[in-house]
């Protein structure tokens, strides 16, 4: 039996970066994973969605500039999306199965093996790998389950990737439907419900439980987010329930109804379900390593990536905790250095740098201004909008704003923040290590930023808390805002 320091099962990007971890500490390492090394982070998942949303946002940006000098806007085939989009999943597999073939057969002091074939507990050590009806018995000091996520699926609804798509089929897809509906308004439906908007020849529906899109975020991130939606043509199906949703006539049939009993039926070219994913555990047998289950995924026994069995950890999506590329490389890692490394820290789930690839996009780290409420937490809050930031107007883009949330007291310490517009997604950085070394904001006000660009605003919504910022608050009121949050009620803040 071959035997190892540490078994990986699953070669997504939490999978992947353990066994990449581990590897630094000298240890044996084998990574076990049934299908493409990459998972979600890059088939069907982060890089793939990734790949449309960035071609259909220059689709969009290119149709704006041409309708601004009166041109007929341009309309790529599904063909043609699909050759960048295979172009760009090749570039990153190439990567990968170079990476594994050298680590394998080409780099000294280093003991990595990648076995190709479906895993199984047999033992708390032992794992079975069936690959083409061969199995073989695998020993690993320590093992790491890192098997992903697969899309939820409804009992009533007959997923068959044909009509009725999940985000694993949706890139499947032989042509551009002229209509779709997208049942769920969560982050991965509103992102594609953007891409296929954005290409400019979908009628994209999108059904939506509560009232208003992206519940978790702050009304204004919603109301804007919403407002794009429109001027897209999406139709947004707020409070409603699906009551049914069948294949009919080669296409797809829905029904709807509202808390005021009306219901409709709409007929659409195709569906995506997209209603959150559930962990990958079926024919895993953790039983048989005596690993428990809890209600969103594998049990972590020390709520730190350790499972109730010690030598056993669970990372990514499977624990069913954070499902982000980020988060499941970060807790992979942090699995080996507490097997290998003794490391004692525990991870921060607090402030997790986020993006929705939405149009425009929107980046989050930290607190929102409803979850401060919500904790009674009492803050003060600063406002800028894009149309005031130079690196904005010279990009003809802007629409968006930066908010900041800092604590209501003379420390200011920052909560949170949500950027929405270009460049979103950059600037939330700066922020997320302010917040990380318990930074004062007073830094960020003084530091000297790049000019033009998009982090100018951050620093102007700082200055702005701190009184001297360059536009005047009590001149742009429609531009700036600054005001305390306590007790849910709103006061403006006095600023020149
Ligand atoms: C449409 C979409 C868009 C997304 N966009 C983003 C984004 O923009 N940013 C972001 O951070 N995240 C994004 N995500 C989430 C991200 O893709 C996942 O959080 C991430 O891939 C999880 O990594 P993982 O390694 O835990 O699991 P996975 O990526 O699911 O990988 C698990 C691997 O384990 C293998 N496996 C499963 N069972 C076994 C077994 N028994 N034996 C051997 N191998 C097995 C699977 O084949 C798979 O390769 C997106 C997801 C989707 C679906």
């Amino acid at each position: 039996m071959d035997k190892y320091d540490l078994v990986v099962i699953g070669g997504g990007p939490a999978g992947y970066a353990a066994a990449m971890r581990a590897l630094d500490f000298g240890k044996s390492v084998c990574l076990i994973e049934k299908k493409r090394i990459g998972g979600a982070g890059l088939y069907n998942g982060a890089l793939s969605s990734k790949t449309l949303w960035e071609h259909s946002q220059k689709v969009r940006s290119t149709n704006e500039s041409l309708s601004a000098f009166g041109h007929a806007p341009y309309r790529p085939t599904w063909e043609e999306i699909k050759t960048n989009l295979n172009e760009a999943i090749f570039e990153r597999k190439f990567q990968y199965s170079c990476h594994v073939k050298l680590l394998q057969h080409e780099t000294d002091n280093c003991e990595f093996e990648h076995e190709r074939g479906v895993a199984k507990f047999i033992s708390d050590h032992e794992v079975e790998v069936e690959s083409d009806g061969q199995k073989k018995i695998i020993y690993g000091e320590h093992i790491v389950i890192a098997t992903g996520s697969s899309p939820r699926k409804l009992p009533n609804i007959d997923v068959d990737e044909k009509n009725i798509f999940t985000s694993d089929g949706i890139e499947n897809i032989e042509e551009l439907p002229e209509s779709m509906v997208i049942v769920g308004a969560g982050v991965i439906g509103c992102e594609y419900a953007t891409i296929f908007s954005n290409f400019g020849r979908t009628k994209v529906h999108i059904i939506d439980r509560q009232d208003r899109i992206l519940p978790f975020e702050d009304a204004d991130i919603s109301k804007l987010v919403s407002r794009n939606f429109e001027e897209n043509g999406i139709v947004v199906h707020s409070k409603a329930s699906l009551e049914r949703l069948e294949k009919k006539d080669g296409g797809v049939e829905y029904e709807l109804s509202y808390p005021d009993g009306k219901t409709e039926v709409i007929k659409v070219d195709l569906a995506l379900l997209s209603i959150g994913r559930t962990p990958n555990i079926d024919g895993l047998e953790i039983e048989n390593a005596g690993v428990k289950m809890s209600k969103r995924g594998i049990h972590i026994g020390d709520d730190d990536t350790r499972t109730n069995v010690p030598h056993i950890y669970a990372v990514g999506d499977v624990s069913g905790h954070i499902g982000l590329v980020n988060m499941g490389e970060i807790e992979a890692r942090h699995a080996v250095e507490k097997m290998f490394g003794n490391n004692k820290n525990r991870i921060v789930y607090d402030n997790i740098c986020t993006i929705m690839f939405l149009q425009p996009e929107v980046a989050a780290v930290g607190l929102n201004e409803q979850q401060c409420v919500e904790k009674g937490i009492p803050i003060k809050v600063v406002k800028i909008d894009y149309s005031v930031i130079a690196r904005a107007i010279a990009m003809r883009k802007t629409q968006g704003f930066f908010k900041i949330i800092v604590t209501n007291d003379d420390d200011m310490k920052i909560l949170g923040m949500r950027a929405v517009g270009e460049h979103a997604s950059s600037a939330i950085q700066a922020v997320g290590l302010l917040i990380k070394l318990n930074m004062s904001i007073e830094v960020l006000s003084e530091l000297v930023h790049p000019h033009p660009s998009i982090v100018e605003g951050i620093q102007e919504c700082v200055r702005m808390l701190l009184n001297k910022a360059v536009f005047k608050s009590s001149v742009f009121r429609d531009k700036l805002a600054c005001y305390s949050l306590v007790d849910g009620v709103k006061t403006p803040l006095e600023r020149l």
